[in-house]
């Protein structure tokens, strides 16, 4: 199958590599688009010559092992919670299956991914596309898990004053499910002209430069989805008392924070990564009734040959680019 490959000297090339065939409980799919996402381009000088990346997907399904062959025809439509789990462990039997011991992340480093024609998958984390969800936005679930899982999170309830940090993928996906959740306004916070102007299709109340000075108002959730140093005590300036922060913006720079705003505003702080189960059948089953309209975090569709660009020179106002690999 053509896949593409990191070579030993860092670069990618779209070349031929062996079909991936499935163990008892897996699938293999045929790839019908990949999401290209922020922790891709941050990864990929740390991942191991051989890997093929790309961890939101979705596909069709062209060979099922023996044990799970009953409930996956050949043809069915799947996104997948891309982590390979043992099922057993602590985490995994309260749905935690990407903090598994054992968990093995599929397009980062724990299997090859969907960067290519086909791709094997564990069938347990597998999510049948129903008729109503196109191909388009079978990649779109993993994204809308992660801010589902982020809103969650927050513990967002009717009537929250919302406030977004970064409308990035995370940012507007996060203020997505605020609004399915109830919250009262939603505020999305963003240096960039060109993301506040997309942040304004997803039904926010208001969009906010953070070069004109502190937002206004007082904010009962805080969610950091920039990951920058110092957006903690932007946050807590930001926060109400017993308001509620949640980091989820990745930030691999050490951070310093004044602990006496958050202490008299009594906040809570959290952090977020990752998705459950549950998450990604929400996601889809909103998808479905129409509930949440994916289409608007897809920027456009791009073959494998661009992959190289795409994680070399991401243009910063690209919401979520998909690649399709029969392109
Ligand atoms: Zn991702
Ligand atoms: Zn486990």
């Amino acid at each position: 199958m053509r896949a593409a490959v990191i070579e030993p000297d860092g670069s990618l090339s779209v070349r031929g590599i062996d079909d991936p065939t499935p163990g008892p409980r897996d699938l293999v799919l045929r790839v019908t688009g990949c999401g290209v996402c922020g922790s891709d381009v941050a990864a990929r000088g740390a991942m191991p010559a051989g890997t093929v990346m790309g961890h939101e997907l979705a596909g069709e399904v062209v060979a099922a092992g023996a044990e799970v062959a009953g409930t996956w025809a050949d043809g069915s439509r799947a996104a997948v919670l891309p982590v390979f789990a043992c099922l057993n462990c602590d985490a995994c039997r309260t749905g935690h299956v990407a903090h598994c011991t054992n968990a093995a992340l599929v397009g980062l480093g724990g299997g090859h991914g969907g960067f290519a024609e086909y791709v094997r998958v564990s069938a347990d984390l597998a999510f049948p596309l129903p008729d109503s969800v196109p191909d388009a936005h079978g990649p779109l679930v993993e994204p809308f898990a992660v801010g589902l899982h982020v809103a969650r999170a927050a513990e967002i309830v009717g009537g929250d004053r919302v406030l977004v940090i970064g409308a990035g993928a995370v940012g507007l996906t996060t203020a997505t499910w605020a609004r399915q959740m109830g919250a009262g306004s939603i505020v999305v916070s963003d240096p960039a002209p060109a993301r506040r102007t997309t942040a304004e299709t997803f039904e926010v109340d208001a969009t906010h430069d953070p070069g004109a000075g502190p937002v206004e108002g007082s904010f009962d959730v805080v969610v950091d989805c920039a990951g920058k140093p110092g957006l903690l005590d932007v946050a807590s300036a930001a926060a109400s008392t017993h308001g509620r922060i949640v980091i989820a913006g990745v930030c691999y720079e050490p951070d310093t924070y004044v602990p006496l705003v958050p202490m008299l505003k009594e906040l809570s702080l959290r952090f977020a990564i990752y998705y459950q189960p549950g998450e990604f059948q929400t996601v889809v089953d909103a998808f479905a009734s129409g509930a949440v309209d994916p289409a608007l975090l897809l920027t456009r569709t791009a073959p494998l040959s661009e992959l190289e660009a795409l994680l070399t020179r991401p243009h910063p106002d690209d919401l979520k680019v998909v690649v399709d690999p029969t392109l």
